[in-house]
Formats: C-alpha cells, sequence, structure tokens
C-alpha cells in the first residue's frame, strides 16, 4: 500500500508529545512492512533539523489556494531517520510556521486550516495517489473535509482516510474564516450539526468534529479510551458524534518504538540491559544520582516523565513528591509546564527543595535525559486526570520501572495491578493501579510499591522483570492499522 501521514509532529524532528511519537513509529512499522510511506509535515523554523538527513528541495513553487487568491509555498524533502519527509514552507507575511513554537499561537486555527489545504494541494500537484491518507488530531482534521469537498472532483476520487484522535481536549476551534481561507464555500452547508458545527457552540466551526464526520475511519489511541470517549466527558462535547459514526471508530493501543525505546540498544544509558541481566539497571541508577547530583543511599527512585499540565494530574505529581520522600524514597521529576502558573508553582517547588538530596526537578524538555531516568528509576507514577494512551509507562515497563497509574484511558490496556487485577494471574501483573483523583487513593498505591520495594526486594524485581517482558511495540497496532486501511479500501 502507499500510505501518506499528514500531521503537525513527527519524532525526534518535531515532537511536542506523544503524538509525535506515534506518527513517526507507525510509520516505521508500516514501511518494515512492506508498505511505501511519506510524511507531509510543517517547515518550523524550530524544529530539529540536526535530525533531518539529505534535505533538499522538492517541489519549489507550490501555490496554495488562500482567500481566494494563492501563497507561494516551497515543499523540502529529507530524510528522518529513514523515514521520508515533505517539510512545507510558506513564503508569505503570515509567517505561518516561523513562530519559534509548534503551537500555542492565537492564529493556531488559520495556521493549521492552511497547512492542511497546502498538505493537499501537494498531492494534488504532484500527482501523488496514495492509497491510504492517515491524518492526526485536530490539526488536519479538515483534510477529510476539503478532499471529500474539493479535491475529489480534482482527479482524488480514490483516496481513502483513516484519521486519529490522539487528545480530544484540543478540537481547533474556527469560523467563517476558515471556510473563506480554505476555499470551503457555503456556510450554511458546513454549519449543519451533521457536517462540521461545534455541538456546543453553533457559530463555531469544529475541526475535528470535520475528522471524524468525513474520514472513512476514525481511530483514538486505545480501546478503553474509544468507549471512555463516547460515554463520559473526556470526549470533550464529541461523544453523540462518535456514537453516531460508531460504525468506524475505534480504539488502537499506539505502540513503542523498541529502536528507540529498549534498554538493550539505548545508547544515551551508560549500562544496558535485558531482563536476562537486570542487576545491570543498577548501573543507570547510579549514573542518574550522579547526574542530577542525588545522595547515594539505598533507596527507590520514583519518577515522574510529562507534561506537566491538568491533564497529567499535577496536583497528584505535587503529592507524589511529598509523598515518596515521607516513604524513604527519591523522587525524579522531568517535565514541562506551559501554562505560566503551573510553571510557577513548580520553579517555587524546585528551589524550596533545592538542598534536598533525595529529590530532583527538571524544568524543561530533554529527550536525552528522559532515557536516562527511564533506565535508572525503579518505578515511574502517572497519576493522569485522563490518558488517551500515554507511553511513559509503557516505556517504564520496557526499562523495568514499575509503574503505577490511575485507572484511566489507555493505562487500562496497559498496566495491570500486582495485588488486585483479577483477569490476569500473578504472573502476568506489572505494575500498581488506583482510580479516584485523590491524594489517598494515589498513596495507596505508591505506597504498595514502595513497601514492596523494601520489604520484598526480588518480589519487587520479578514484577519489573514482568513488566519488561510485555510486547508494547508497533508490530500488533501495526497489523491493526493495516487492516483498518484494507478495510475502507474495500468498503468504499
Ligand atoms: P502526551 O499526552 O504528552 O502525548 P504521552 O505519555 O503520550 O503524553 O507521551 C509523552 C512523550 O513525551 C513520552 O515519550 C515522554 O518521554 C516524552 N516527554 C514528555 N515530557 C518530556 C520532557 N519534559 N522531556 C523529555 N521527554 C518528555
Amino acid at each position: 500500500m502507499y500510505i501518506v501521514q499528514i500531521a503537525s509532529e513527527c519524532a525526534p524532528v518535531i515532537k511536542a508529545g506523544g503524538l509525535g511519537d506515534v506518527v513517526y513509529g507507525l510509520s516505521r512499522e508500516l514501511e518494515n512492512r512492506g508498505n511505501t510511506v511519506e510524511l507531509i509535515l510543517p517547515m518550523y523554523d524550530c524544529m530539529r533539523y540536526d535530525h533531518i538527513w539529505g534535505l533538499h528541495d522538492a517541489y519549489l513553487n507550490l501555490w496554495v489556494p488562500w482567500y481566494g487568491a494563492a501563497i507561494h509555498c516551497s515543499v523540502y524533502c529529507g530524510w528522518v531517520h529513514g523515514r521520508v519527509c515533505f517539510f512545507i514552507k510558506p513564503h508569505s507575511e503570515d509567517n505561518f510556521f516561523n513562530r519559534g513554537c509548534y503551537y500555542g499561537c492565537e492564529d493556531d486555527d488559520m495556521r493549521f486550516a492552511f497547512f492542511s489545504k497546502a498538505a493537499l494541494e501537494f498531492l494534488l500537484r504532484s500527482n501523488k495517489r496514495p492509497d491510504i491518507i492517515h491524518c492526526h488530531d485536530w490539526q488536519t482534521g479538515l483534510i477529510p473535509v476539503m478532499l471529500y469537498e474539493i479535491y475529489k472532483y480534482h482527479g482524488m476520487e480514490y483516496q481513502r482516510i483513516c484519521y486519529t484522535i490522539h487528545n480530544f481536549k484540543h478540537q481547533g476551534i474556527g469560523g467563517v474564516k476558515t471556510l473563506e481561507g480554505t476555499g470551503l464555500n457555503q456556510p450554511s452547508y458546513y454549519f449543519q450539526y451533521d457536517k462540521l458545527r461545534d455541538n456546543f457552540n453553533p457559530f463555531a466551526l469544529n475541526y475535528m468534529k470535520g475528522g471524524i464526520v468525513y474520514s472513512n475511519a476514525v481511530t483514538t489511541v486505545s480501546p478503553h479510551h474509544a468507549v471512555e470517549a463516547q460515554t463520559s466527558d473526556v470526549g470533550c462535547g464529541l461523544g453523540h458524534t462518535l456514537h453516531l459514526q460508531k460504525e468506524k471508530f475505534t480504539g488502537v493501543l499506539n505502540g513503542i518504538d523498541y529502536d528507540f525505546w529498549n534498554p538493550e540498544i539505548d545508547r544515551y544509558i551508560p549500562s544496558n540491559y535485558t531482563w536476562d541481566d537486570f542487576e545491570q539497571k543498577v548501573y543507570n541508577k547510579k549514573a542518574l544520582r550522579e547526574r542530577l547530583m542525588l545522595g547515594h543511599a539505598d533507596k527507590p527512585i520514583v519518577a515522574y516523565i510529562g507534561r506537566l499540565d491538568n491533564q497529567k494530574g499535577v496536583h497528584l505529581v505535587h503529592h507524589a513528591i511529598y509523598y515518596a520522600l515521607s516513604k524513604g524514597a527519591q523522587f525524579v521529576l522531568l517535565g514541562s509546564a506551559t501554562e505560566p502558573a503551573i510553571n510557577a508553582h513548580f520553579q517555587h517547588e524546585k528551589q524550596f527543595l533545592n538542598s534536598n538530596p533525595d529529590v530532583h526537578l527538571e524544568l524543561g524538555f530533554n529527550e536525552e535525559l528522559s532515557h536516562l531516568i527511564y533506565a535508572g528509576a525503579d518505578m515511574i507514577v502517572v497519576p493522569s486526570n485522563y490518558e488517551p494512551c500515554g507511553l511513559t509507562q509503557m516505556i517504564g515497563l520496557k526499562y523495568g520501572t514499575v509503574p503505577i497509574v490511575r485507572g484511566v484511558g489507555g493505562l487500562v490496556n496497559t498496566v495491570f495491578d500486582r495485588d488486585y487485577d483479577q483477569n490476569l494471574p500473578p504472573e502476568k501483573r506489572n505494575g500498581y493501579v488506583f482510580y479516584e483523583m485523590d491524594n489517598q487513593a494515589l498513596e495507596s498505591a505508591m505506597g504498595r510499591a514502595i513497601d514492596l520495594w523494601y520489604q520484598q526486594p526480588k518480589e519487587f524485581t520479578k514484577l519489573a522483570i514482568q513488566g519488561m517482558q510485555y510486547d508494547y511495540s508497533w508490530n500488533v497496532p501495526g497489523a491493526e492499522y493495516l487492516e483498518i486501511y484494507d478495510w475502507i479500501r474495500h468498503k468504499w
């Protein structure tokens, strides 16, 4: 099959979160299975150009229709760790992708509406006719809409779309301006409830809703989240739309790229190991302590890696630090906050705890350090408010770092409580799960994990090794996506 992935991120060249990992990892898996895969991405000024090999111009004069006129773009091509990527660079005063950031601009709705238009225009003009176009998240939600309403009539009638939602929270809200810009004329048509009209604001257009309504298949990133999204508030208002489209909506668990996240071959950690020589992991713990100037004591290290925002349960992350210290554990946090108040809070905590040899808070984004933490810590805590899939618990498992998670979204599909899971035999369990969103619930799970580490170290190691034996690679999800692609190619 010939598959084109269109997204706003692809790790490691453009990565703000899990979306980037997924776009890269899935593309690689599909290619390993004999398909041709290409990616279309925005050419941000701040992306990691050092991860692109052989960047060259591929299509210099792409004129993208916009507001009845056209914007001149150039398309560059390069290899990101083996994947063929096309980067779209507009030459206009809007400076859509020269903002020093990926997201967070006031006109994000227009920036990504333009990107979606430009990606389709590039496919059309360069005569690329993939079997499958796979779009991701709100940034590309307008692609299926434009394909079906415009590009189908220009020779792209056979392209089929799979649309994956990684996070329902951000849906992309536009208005009449979006329609004028993209050439989707007739506002009264698109503002209908069964098209793009937001389910709650009748004056807003919802890009993600458009993606759901117009795509041939819609997925989210874990089976549990697919159910939650239809039946609870984690669908962020799109539950009814998903329910109406349930025939084509399913959950596919994300995978982890084991070429990158694998303690056996990880080049960012000083001591490689597998479950077979688990005792080598301790050298990474030593290195982590040295790097972060933590005391060398006989204590477990609990880690948190991730964005610091309400989705991730920041108040529980905060509590986890102090609870770990009170239980005689050390704590390492690697995280960044975009919200100023949360950032200020953790900056303050960092200063307050600065001289404590048992804790280190690293505020910022640091891919290399994250590898050392996964390898050096004993436990990783993921107390999310909601979590569509979650990668950190799966990476933790691969590194023999026992996950302590809240039972929501993809965390339910990947972590099975050592003491209470009734569905799996003890030798298949791999971590700790709590359910309520409060301190006591967190403490009950963290407390059990820390107690096991102190009181039955052999049992703790056994649990960590059981986690390492799980296969959360792209192997299974890759096959599932191919089945979906196959289904939509033959069904429509
Ligand atoms: P998200 O909701 O952010 O997509 P995921 O758990 O799906 O959360 O993916 C998070 C990914 O980003 C993981 O690969 C994790 O290691 C990485 N990550 C998150 N925050 C940081 C950080 N501050 N520094 C380095 N890597 C980070």
